[in-house]
């Protein structure tokens, strides 16, 4: 017989899928790594998984323990599995930004949900920063995540994601693209490919309203860059630990609007039903034609599933309020003049 002894083991080995219509403008083979085929539908289960048996080994999460991270949801959704599977407790604490379906999903899955306001400081003790902090010195037996600064994160895919990609491509992968939020996934991975062929570049793919892209530039963390976006799982207004600048070739930066159209593009052009940071990478790869040649073999990675945003970017009332959709709604009179 052939089974998985539990759910976690069903993570990881996603496939690579070739993208044939929606990067028609990029003259080489672009491939995605279509994450949404783990079982919480994001990439972040490998790292959830990673995070709590490490803290496991060495103590910090003790049995019968409280897990509590500030995440928004792809990462509270893998916690949820293992917490499930492993039996812990789970606190996600949540910005009020985030898409009600992934507040649902969480609690589906038996998380305990904290919303907290997105425009205030990190620093301010209703942001969910110090939410999750407050939460984790008051709760008994609780271990704080923290995949910002936590290393398990970017060590899950330097052991998996980055030597799946590499065997998926035979050694030919000569282009790493990927949106950035903790940075787990591309420090990661460009460590990985990087010691098995420091030529392969790796790009960043970054949003208006976040510090990544000017910090890379110029070392300077500058405060003007920060302004509330609506593009979801990328771009912050921090620095990360996770993110390894040293191993990243550039960032660019992606609109909310261009990232919202594209995620669309993919669903439709594709068959390849994937979330918000799928479309910026997608756009983001677009921006950055002019470097590559038709012998590279580019990977893109597509975090998550479309299903988390039918209220929003999967939605035309909230596209169209947003002037991200300018397709007029089709009237019964205007099919009866026809
Ligand atoms: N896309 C989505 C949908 C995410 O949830 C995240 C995680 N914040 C990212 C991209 C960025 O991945 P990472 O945190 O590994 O940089």
């Amino acid at each position: 017989m052939k089974y998985a002894k539990n759910i976690l083991e069903t993570i990881g080995n996603t496939p690579l899928v070739q993208l044939n219509k929606v990067t028609k403008e990029i003259d080489a083979l672009v491939l995605a790594k279509v994450e949404t085929f783990n079982p919480g539908n994001s990439v972040k289960d490998r790292m959830a998984v990673k995070m709590i048996e490490d803290a496991e080994a060495d103590g910090r999460l003790k049995p019968g323990g409280t897990i509590i991270e500030g995440t928004s949801g792809n990462t509270g959704m893998g916690l949820a599995l293992a917490a499930i599977v492993k039996g812990y407790k789970l606190i996600c604490v949540i910005s009020d930004k985030q898409s009600k379906e992934k507040m649902d999903i969480l609690r589906a899955v038996g998380a305990k949900v904290v919303v907290c306001p997105t425009d205030v400081e990190p620093t301010d003790p209703r942001s969910y920063y110090s939410v999750s902090k407050r939460l984790a010195e008051e709760t008994p037996n609780a271990w704080y995540v923290n995949q910002y600064d936590n290393p398990s994160n970017a060590i899950a895919h330097y052991e998996q994601t980055g030597p799946e990609i590499w065997e998926q491509t035979e050694g030919k992968i000569t282009h790493f693209v990927v949106g950035v939020g903790t940075g787990g996934t591309i420090s990661g991975v460009a460590k990985y490919l990087k010691e098995k062929n420091p030529n392969i570049k790796i790009w960043g793919i970054d949003t208006y309203g976040s510090v990544f892209k000017k910090y890379h530039e110029t070392g300077i963390f500058d405060e003007n860059e920060i302004y509330s976006y609506i593009t979801e799982g990328i771009g912050e207004d921090i620095l990360p630990k996770n993110v390894d600048f040293s191993l990243i070739d550039g960032f660019t930066k992606v609109t909310d609007k261009d990232a919202a159209v594209y995620t669309r593009r993919i669903a439709l052009e594709e068959g390849i039903f994937v979330g918000n940071s799928a479309g910026a990478a997608i756009k983001g790869l677009i921006q950055l034609k002019e470097h590559f040649k038709p012998e590279d073999v580019v990977v893109v990675l597509f975090h998550d599933s479309g299903s988390r945003y039918v209220g929003k970017m999967f939605n035309d009332d909230w596209m169209r309020e947003r002037g991200f959709l300018e397709e007029e709604i089709t009237k019964a009179e205007d099919l009866i003049k026809e």
